[in-house]
């Protein structure tokens, strides 16, 4: 527990504060108490802050800071919390009750690059780039139409990320929006540049403008391993004859999520002969997607019910002829079968050619600045190495040999 007196500017003379970080097991009424304050004067200063705000004070995260200003005689002159580094919210005494106060600091924003090489994970390497796990997160949603972190990635791949820090008086505070960022995956490099189009929509595009979204995910639902592949001709286990495999078949626990693969409407919903359980997916004319062997839907669908691109409609499992809980999916372009591991997926939405000028203004700068700092982090790297190798030998035969 923490706990500090000192005067609190803009208070009477006669005050001292009492600062508490929340520690687990506490809830307001706690730290009331350790303030030497009652329940009914919590209440009572609690009910004058407006109904949708209470919770700053209720719900409370661990280390969160709270300070009561209490006059000679012990009373409540006020309460303020800080949930974040950038929002206190107070509660003070007047005349008639108490009055709720919200004070936001802005913070500035600062670009950032970082540089890393991956030598065992994706988020061994971040921290050591000292890039924040959620904008690793952002990294690989960005990146995940074109690269699978689970299954692409290979020791020597190498990011390159511009980002934003949020900063109050030099200290951060916390993390803004990716701006840029390159990945360079078994040799081939890939480039995103987040873009606020002209409708008011930030999303990722190459650095050639065109979208990194595709309309269809590659793979609707988290796989443990691909069990059957497409194809034309196949031993079928449960019927004991050579059947066409029209589809992919991706083995996963029963109960997993099952997502559709792209915005669209349900056109048939239910039973469907070997395939079980069984959703179909028409995404505007040309392509349709089918789910099988699920072991229930996502509640509230039906037939005609509009889905977006990864919304769940259903979990895994292994209804109809199925050997072991695993989803079924099919791939149709104008009614015909194709491979859903190697169909071309057609992208979503170009830029328009007004925008296209507005994004090559944002991205080439942004660009170039990636590449100047490669060169100088390269550069640093190589320094480091060499200067390695001047003081020990031994240094640098054991990296060598790693
Ligand atoms: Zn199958």
């Amino acid at each position: 527990m923490t706990i500090s007196e000192g005067p609190l500017i803009l208070m009477p003379e006669h005050s001292s504060t009492l600062t508490f970080h929340v520690e687990k097991g506490d809830s307001l009424s706690t730290l009331f108490n350790k303030a030497g304050l009652s329940n009914a004067v919590m209440y009572s200063a609690l009910e004058s802050a407006p109904k949708e705000q209470q919770n700053k004070f209720t719900h409370l995260n661990l280390d969160q800071l709270f300070e009561f200003t209490l006059n000679d005689a012990g009373d409540l002159l006020a309460v303020s919390t800080k949930p974040d580094l950038l929002n206190t919210y107070t509660l003070a005494k007047q005349d008639n009750g108490y009055m709720f106060s919200h004070n936001a600091i802005k913070p500035t924003y600062k670009k950032v690059y970082a540089y890393g090489s991956i030598n065992s994970s994706l988020f061994a390497a971040a921290d050591k780039a000292g890039i924040p796990h959620a904008m690793i997160m952002e990294i690989a949603n960005a990146f995940g139409y074109d690269i699978d972190f689970a299954l692409d990635l290979r020791q020597g791949d190498v990011f390159e990320v511009i980002f934003e820090q949020k900063l109050v008086n030099g200290k951060i505070v916390g993390t803004g929006n990716l701006l840029a960022a390159r990945f360079t995956n078994r040799g081939k490099e890939f480039t995103v540049v987040r873009f606020t189009n002209s409708n008011k929509v930030a999303s990722y595009y190459r650095a050639d403008g065109t979208s990194m979204q595709r309309a269809f995910i590659r793979t609707p639902v988290d796989f443990t391993r691909i069990s059957s592949k497409f194809s034309l001709g196949r031993y079928h286990p449960v019927l004991n004859r050579i059947r066409a495999h029209k589809g992919v078949d991706y083995a996963a626990p029963t109960g997993t999520a099952i997502r559709a693969a792209g915005n669209g409407k349900i056109v048939s919903i239910g039973w469907k002969g070997g395939y079980g359980n069984a959703i179909v997916i028409q995404h505007g004319k040309t392509y349709s997607t089918l789910y099988g062997h699920m072991s229930r839907f996502a509640p509230g669908l039906k037939a005609g019910s509009y889905v977006k691109q990864s919304q769940t409609i259903g979990y895994v499992g292994m209804t109809g002829l199925a050997t072991g809980p695993h989803l079924h999916y099919e791939f149709r372009v104008n009614g015909k079968h194709v491979d859903p591991l190697s169909v071309k997926l057609p992208m979503a939405d170009p830029l328009s050619a007004k925008e296209k000028t507005r994004f090559l203004e944002i991205s080439q700068p942004l660009l170039s600045e990636l590449n100047e700092n490669k060169a100088l982090s390269l550069a640093k790297i190589q320094a480091d190495k060499d200067s390695t190798a001047d003081t020990t030998d031994e240094n640098t035969e054991a990296d060598s040999a790693e």
